[in-house]
């Protein structure tokens, strides 16, 4: 037996589960202070950046990682300092589509703050991809863990000088999606991705129902794998055509684009290699221009408003 002050006698099995308990409450409350430090750390870092624009699409496969690297590039092409955060954390395909297949490991300053890795056209990235001993290493985490990485990510990376943050987010709407929609203050917007067919037509509106509930502006939808330009000229709509349309027209979003299917898209992103910066006269490389050009006219019109 145990005496405790006050003459309270407790077995020692008791008292060990009890100081076990008081550990975990000490725990529980170291960890409620780091976690209101990160999210101060959240909050300051992202007022520094005037833009930050999180991809959504629902259903996987659309190109959403495709759009959102080649996007990045061509707002960098038009002078803007752009930074991507991969919050795909089961498939970041940012990295490779950034070329940056080959970097291993991120960088830390003195301070012990993530510096990001420089990809195409000078687009910084930040992913959990970069960190893995391999590219072909599995990410098993659970929500909270995905939760907890994304605040960590965004309160411990240096986005000095950032003007346009992307956030690369997974398929659906859970947890990952709820997390960049309650910690960012101000997020300028979601964008949707979606592809013509009536599958992904369902699933990204209720994408956009999503942004809607947590009032969170909609800047714009993008139809990626619109149609494919046959060798005789013709044009053959593989997946279909109109959803994009529906959905702007249903949810009230600007139309920024669509992107044609093109086997070199496909090739260069399995090759690691930017397909803006290596194709830039392509159709597809042309459209993101114009996408990005939308983009900033749609922002600027929401700062007006
Ligand atoms: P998601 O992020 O939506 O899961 P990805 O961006 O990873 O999708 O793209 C899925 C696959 O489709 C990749 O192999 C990519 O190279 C290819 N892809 C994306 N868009 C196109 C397109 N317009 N034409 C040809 N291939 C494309």
């Amino acid at each position: 037996m145990i005496e405790l002050s006050g003459g309270l006698r407790i077995s020692k099995d008791e008292y060990k589960e009890k100081s076990t308990n008081v550990v975990s409450y000490k725990e529980q409350a170291e960890r409620m202070r780091t976690l209101q430090s990160e999210q101060r750390k959240v909050v300051e870092k992202m007022k520094r950046i005037p833009y930050k624009i999180a991809v959504l699409s629902s259903k996987g496969g659309v190109g959403k990682s495709f759009v959102t690297s080649n996007l990045a590039i061509a707002m960098s092409s038009i002078g803007k300092n752009v930074a991507v955060l991969d919050a795909d954390f089961h498939g970041p395909s940012i990295p490779r589509m950034l070329g940056l297949s080959s970097t291993r490991g991120l960088l830390a300053k003195e301070d012990g703050s993530i510096v990001p890795a420089v990809g195409a056209n000078g687009v910084k990235a930040v992913s959990v991809g970069l960190m893995l001993p391999e590219e072909d290493t599995p990410v098993i985490w659970r929500g909270a863990l995905k939760t907890t990485a994304i605040r960590q990510l965004l309160a411990y990376t240096d986005w000095e000088g950032i003007e346009y943050l992307f956030i690369d987010l997974p398929p659906g709407t859970g947890d990952e999606q709820l997390t960049i929609a309650q910690i960012i203050p101000h997020l300028t917007g979601f964008l949707l991705v979606t592809i013509p067919s009536e599958v992904s037509k369902h699933v990204v509106k209720k994408a956009a129902a999503f942004a809607r509930k947590l009032n969170i502006p909609l800047l714009g939808i993008i139809e990626n794998m619109s149609y494919f330009k046959c060798p005789d000229g013709s044009i053959q709509y593989i997946f279909g055509k109109g959803a994009a349309e529906e959905i702007s027209a249903e949810y009230n979003i600007a139309f920024l684009g669509k992107i044609p299917i093109d086997p070199k898209i496909r090739e260069s992103n399995d090759r690691g290699e930017a397909f803006f910066l290596k194709y830039p006269d392509l159709e597809a490389s042309k459209s993101f221009m114009s996408i990005a050009k939308k983009l900033l006219e749609v922002i600027e019109k929401q700062n007006v408003t």
